[in-house]
């Protein structure tokens, strides 16, 4: 029975390929969430529509034309007034 000392080195390296395989497969999950995640991002991307412009990619309440039109609505009243004056 000399055999055993063997068998336990055999055995820490099926611990060590478990561990590794472990970890592999945490990894592996770890990316596919994130190819997931990624590719929700670019499927909410593509699917969401602004209500405030029409525009895709972005919901209302992320909607940067909300400040422009405000903008134009400011400088509406001088062209207003450029008009009079011609
Ligand atoms: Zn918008």
């Amino acid at each position: 029975m000399g055999g055993s000392g063997i068998s336990s080195e055999s055995e820490e390296q099926k611990k060590e390929k478990v561990v590794t395989n472990r970890f592999e497969a945490l990894e592996s999950q770890v990316m596919q969430c994130r190819v997931k995640e990624l590719r929700r991002q670019e499927i909410v991307k593509e699917t969401v529509r602004c209500f405030g412009c029409g525009e895709k990619g972005h919901k209302k309440w992320e909607c940067s034309k909300k400040k422009e039109r405000r903008r134009k609505e400011e400088t509406a009243p001088s062209r207003e007034v450029w008009k009079k004056v011609k």
